[in-house]
């Protein structure tokens, strides 16, 4: 298969930092779209992925997975997009499109398992794993492009395609909207994203932190009532008060006391993901037939539909902008939570 040398960031082996690498990408076939990258945001997935720490990682390793830019070339037969189109491509770029759940729009369930954007066998090119968002363009089948609004600021929106479908997937499948009195924890970079979220979709949001010092902001990304968790008198405030919970926090933390803030039939899912299993206490879930659940991004229609609710509703990613030679920096920032809520990497600066 015809391949083209592709200036990109990433690293040789878990221990390595990241740098400037020659990466190959296929030739646009007749149903791929070529994009040249604009911006991509950093996930903590990338992370997690360059430095082995969930293991499976494939070297060299190029991630990223929330990529903004614009189509400079289209195969033959591509009919949804054509060149000068802003567009967007998140953790998928392929799956079997044949199993139950590809059929349902569940692509991130596909039985034999999807093709995620980094770090996945490439079904193009043999023996090389897929390569993400931190280089110059990226080729992707049309059929996992996603359009962006036209009136978003492209930068901020390069991290709806993970942190945002993230979010609203799970908000969208327990129903939340007006009526319903919305838990977040974790006001990172999924949470402020979920806050921002359940807002617009009608909820009463309660967003849940650790630290005094996010009480002005958690209000100010659109909470109505902010609580410090470590506080118990103000956690009692809501025990049987909420509908559900968006638990975005990928550190250790006691979910009962999270549980026992449900309604009767309420939900709870988890959308971080600590490292260690969580004790859940049965008396928390049988009192009031509770459900303990979680979620993993979204399929590619329902990324279309959060896109678009996003362009509706006028909603971006906070984020801090960075150029690619920082990355490194930018991951031990990410690791001390020292962002407000994503970095994004201008991908003019690979060029420099
Ligand atoms: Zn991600
Ligand atoms: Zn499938």
């Amino acid at each position: 298969m015809e391949t083209k040398n592709t200036k990109a960031y990433g690293t040789s082996a878990a221990e390595a930092p990241l740098q400037s690498m020659d990466i190959k990408r296929r030739v646009a076939t007749p149903h791929d779209v070529e994009i040249e990258i604009l911006f991509c945001g950093v996930c903590h997935s990338d992370l997690h992925t360059a430095r082995n720490e969930w293991h499976g990682t494939v070297y060299p390793c190029v991630p990223g997975h929330e990529i903004v830019g614009k189509i400079v070339s289209v195969g033959g037969h591509v009919n949804k997009f054509k060149v000068g189109d802003v567009v967007g491509v998140g953790c998928i770029v392929d799956s079997c499109r044949d199993c139950q759940y590809c059929k349902e729009g569940l692509e991130q369930f596909c039985e034999p398992g999807m093709t995620g954007t980094y770090n996945s066998p490439d079904k193009h090119l043999a023996n090389t794993p897929t390569f993400g968002g931190y280089s110059e363009r990226i080729v992707v089948d049309e059929n996992y492009v996603l359009r962006i609004p036209g009136n978003l600021d492209l930068a901020a929106t390069a991290p709806l395609l993970c942190a945002g479908i993230t979010t609203y997937s799970p908000l969208k499948h327990w129903n939340v909207g007006p009526g319903k009195k919305v838990g977040v924890v974790g006001i990172g970079g999924l949470g402020h994203m979920g806050i921002k979220i359940a807002k617009a979709m009608g909820a009463h949001v309660v967003a849940f932190t650790t630290s005094q010092s996010k009480f002005d902001e958690a209000q100010r990304l659109g909470a109505d009532e902010v609580v410090l968790s470590k506080d118990p008198e103000q956690m009692k405030k809501f025990r049987g008060q909420l509908h559900f919970i968006l638990d975005a926090v990928s550190a250790e933390h006691d979910i009962n006391a999270y549980l026992n803030l449900l309604r009767v039939d309420g939900s709870l899912a988890l959308v971080g993901a600590p490292e260690l299993p969580l004790p859940v206490a049965a008396f928390s879930v049988i009192m009031g037939r509770k459900s303990f659940a979680g979620s993993m991004i979204g399929g590619i229609a329902e990324t279309q539909e959060m896109l678009d609710f996003c362009g509706e509703h006028n909603i971006t990613a906070d984020i801090e902008m960075i150029n690619i030679d920082q990355i490194n920096d930018a991951y031990e920032r990410l690791l001390k939570g020292d962002v407000k809520y994503r970095f994004v990497i201008e991908m003019a600066s690979l060029k420099g």
